[in-house]
């Protein structure tokens, strides 16, 4: 294996197409082994950073760090994380890349972010190095879900600031797939969308799991069967839990005719975003460690957990010469495994993806919920439809939880015969929900196609006291 750092990819190399694995000896190399490989490649990377960046050379120093001191993985272990905040709070200050951006600003060659809905926005400076780095990691994960040049792969998400896009994008170019990339969010687009997908049959879909369900949705109302009428063999998402959560991954499987859902996804600051992607055998997302190196800790002593427990993902570049994260908390929770996957690679993986964003968890009565947790419930309950939100309310002492839900099309023919049949349904999801949650969740059951779509990630928790009391007179 070729050590020099940073790590160049040879640009025309593809594997035969038969193999299931781009880099078969790194992707299946004994654990033990990696650990030296990763080793080696923080080492670089914390060097070059420290030499490159006063914000980590403020940090370390601060901890009494150097670079050359970390000579084991438990030692990089210790290293001080890194948040969301010092980011914002550093670009404030050393506007706009902040003082982690190692190459000179003329040198960037594609600057990206946050959206900002949930914040300031944070800005990504990527380098023409980088850029193509990202390709290679992103085409050779793409290889291991089931990506082959012969696919053609639908972009149906933004492309804005927004990296998921592009990172799909060029992943497929770089693999050698006839990329379409369609977007998303034009007023009409997802009719348009429709007919062209019918017409030119790609493939492969990339996007986020509510927008596949909203094309699917739209497609039927057209006439259009998406199990029938589309061709799409594989699936990829990111941007939400959904793909990760077993009964939306198998409604997404149902809706498309057995298109293999496949769940990706770290963050857009770690971007190759990718190297938290599921295998063609969809057994949870596989940390890809040599490319981009991924702890679990726990929340609040920050100390790794074993295999099997649940934590926090913590993420390290290891190839990245613009603008390097180094011990990044993400804030979302996971749990991991070291268990074997029929795909031979020796990586770890989060069986259950990632489920919560801290971001996303609320608390009602002492209970931590996470949307994800209501969202599975919802699509496991045959005639439970599409859409759902969450309401939440703390009024007086007692914190109140509403979950309204569509029923689907075919149950609302149903209950026009049997008027009992929905309050069946609402006693079952309340049942449902009390047993799973710890709380007791009141359901409103309402007709299809009533509450708002997304073509993008959705936004389902709606914390307001005055929708709440308006909705109390109904339940
Ligand atoms: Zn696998």
């Amino acid at each position: 294996m070729d050590d020099t750092w940073p790590p160049r990819y040879e640009e025309t190399y593809l594997p035969d197409p038969k193999d299931r694995h781009w880099f078969r000896d790194r992707e299946t190399l004994d654990p033990e082994d990696r650990q030296g490989v990763i080793l080696k490649k923080i080492r670089a990377q914390m060097a070059y950073a420290y030499q490159h960046t006063p914000l980590y050379r403020r940090k370390w120093k601060a901890a009494g760090l150097e670079p050359d001191d970390i000579k084991t993985l438990q030692e990089f272990h210790k290293v001080p994380l890194l948040t969301k905040q010092e980011i914002r709070q550093d670009q404030q200050d050393h506007p706009p890349f902040g003082s982690y951006l190692c190459i000179s600003p003329g040198d960037v060659h594609r600057i990206h972010g946050t959206s900002g809905t949930t914040g300031k926005p944070t800005v990504y400076g990527i380098g023409r190095e980088d850029w193509r780095r990202i390709a290679n990691a992103h085409a050779r994960i793409m290889w291991g879900m089931g990506l082959r040049p012969d696919d053609t792969l639908f972009i149906g998400s933004f492309f804005s600031l927004y990296i998921g896009s592009w990172g799909a994008l060029v992943g497929a170019e770089r693999l050698g797939m006839a990329s379409f990339p369609f977007g998303a969010g034009v007023p009409g687009q997802t009719a348009m969308a429709i007919r062209w997908i019918r017409d030119l049959k790609p493939t492969a879909f990339y996007g986020t799991p509510s927008y596949a369900l909203y094309l699917a949705e739209v497609a039927r109302k057209e006439g259009i069967d998406p199990a029938r009428e589309f061709r799409f063999r594989l699936m990829f998402f990111s941007g939400e839990p959904g793909a990760g959560i077993p009964a939306t991954k198998r409604r997404i499987e149902e809706t498309y005719g057995g298109a293999a859902c496949i769940d990706s996804g770290s963050m857009g600051e770690m971007t190759p975003w990718m190297t938290n992607a599921e295998c063609e055998f969809r057994r949870g997302m596989h940390l890809w460690q040599d490319i981009v190196f991924t702890e679990l800790v726990h929340p609040e002593s920050h100390e790794v957990v074993p295999y099997g427990s649940e934590g926090v993902p913590v993420y390290t570049h290891l190839e990245r010469t613009s603008q390097p994260m180094i011990r990044y908390y993400a804030g979302d929770l996971a749990t991991w495994t070291d268990e074997p996957c029929e795909c031979g690679r020796t990586y770890p993986r989060l069986p259950r993806g990632i489920y919560g964003r801290v971001d996303d968890m609320f608390i009602v009565r002492g209970e931590n919920i996470y949307p994800s947790a209501i969202e599975e419930i919802l699509r496991a309950t045959p005639g439970v439809g599409q859409e759902f939100r969450i309401i939440i309310s703390r009024e007086e002492s007692m914190d109140e939880l509403v979950v309204q839900a569509e029923y689907s099309p075919e149950f609302a023919a149903r209950a026009a015969r049997d008027g009992g049949l929905l309050r069946q349904l609402q006693g079952e999801l309340e049942r449902r929900f009390k047993t799973t949650l710890g709380v007791r969740t009141a359901v409103q059951l309402v007709a299809p196609d009533t509450l708002p779509r997304t073509e993008f990630k959705a936004r389902r928790v709606i914390d307001n006291r005055n929708l709440f009391t308006e909705l109390r007179g109904t339940l």
